[in-house]
């Protein structure tokens, strides 16, 4: 059975643990989304996020109409970072009582999600529980994913965007302040699902969308493929206020990062999507996995272990 090299910490253990006790009974795990053929053409594709009051979001930062959004935003990213076109969406809910008057604003807020993406809700659950849970499985199609364990040293590296602002965001809201010039970005990711597929269809060989942080999610798709990526920290486009250590490490960005064989058109893309696209490295032959920022290893990327404490 082969599977995609995850990397390292308490939460991939956990899913290792889980792949070794199911066997034969698991394939292809470790990607972005499971990829299945399905004879002649397209493949389906297929992902799963939850997003848990408490654990991923406070009720108190967001509206209603904003944690839908996001919740289903950030489960459709996966869908961008294989490039693949959404097909729909089901949205399995855990829902408190105090939630229940709040539910057409929670609609609203995934129904704002799904037409973003151009795509529709399919079906879904609804549950009682003690907090709010949205877990969203999307589903998509594509004829040649982009997958994370593709690199190959010598690729240019590019992200898109300009990061930062969900980790300085939350860093404010932590501390009980306004998120201020921040929020816009913390509350309302998108998913660069028509990005993707352009720069899918002029060369990119392999992607990952960034929720753990650049760094971090950088190292899962050197680990996936084998490699090391070098970053410059000079190149990477932060928002204003930020620095590039601290976008290193802000996570739940939703942007996607790739890697390609030969130079890729940044100038056109940014003709055609008004969006930075940013080469911000190489693969280079090295330990699987390892991230070089201005050529110093970085131990530990930094990224959000959805199992530490
Ligand atoms: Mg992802």
């Amino acid at each position: 059975v082969t599977h995609v090299a995850l990397g390292s910490g308490e939460e991939f253990d956990f899913i290792r643990g889980l792949v070794a006790r199911w066997g034969e009974r698991a394939r292809g795990i470790g990607d972005d989304a499971a990829i299945l053929s399905l004879g002649r053409g397209d493949r389906l594709l297929a992902s799963v996020d939850a997003a848990v009051e408490g654990t991923h979001f406070r009720a108190d930062w967001m509206s209603p109409r904003e944690i839908g959004y996001r919740a289903v935003a950030a489960a459709l990213s996966d869908l961008a970072a294989m490039a693949a076109r959404p097909a729909g969406v089901l949205i399995a809910l855990g829902l408190p009582p105090a939630w229940r008057e709040r539910m057409a604003d929670l609609a609203d807020g995934i129904a704002d999600a799904v037409t973003a993406a151009d795509t529709v809700v399919r079906g879904g659950n609804v549950s009682a529980a003690s907090e709010l849970s949205i877990t969203t499985t999307v589903l998509g199609t594509a004829f040649s994913p982009l997958t994370r364990d593709a690199a190959r040293a010598g690729d240019c590296v590019y992200v898109t965007g300009v990061l930062g602002a969900p980790g300085a965001a939350l860093r404010r809201a932590s501390l009980g302040e306004a998120m201020g010039e921040y929020r816009a970005r913390f509350v309302h990711p998108v998913p660069r699902l028509l990005e993707s597929r352009w720069l899918a269809e002029r060369g990119a060989a392999a992607a990952i969308d960034v929720s753990d942080g650049l760094a971090a999610d950088v190292g899962h798709l050197a680990a996936a493929s084998g490699v090391a990526v070098a970053i410059e920290r000079a190149r990477i486009r932060c928002v204003p206020g930020v620095l590039a250590d601290d976008a290193l490490i802000s996570g739940e960005e939703y942007e996607l990062v790739v890697a390609a064989r030969s130079p890729l058109d940044t100038d056109a893309f940014e003709r055609r999507f008004e969006l930075p696209l940013t080469q911000i490295g190489n693969v280079i032959d090295g330990p699987a996995g390892a991230v070089l920022i201005d050529g110093q290893r970085v131990a530990n990327a930094g990224g959000h272990d959805h199992l530490s404490r």
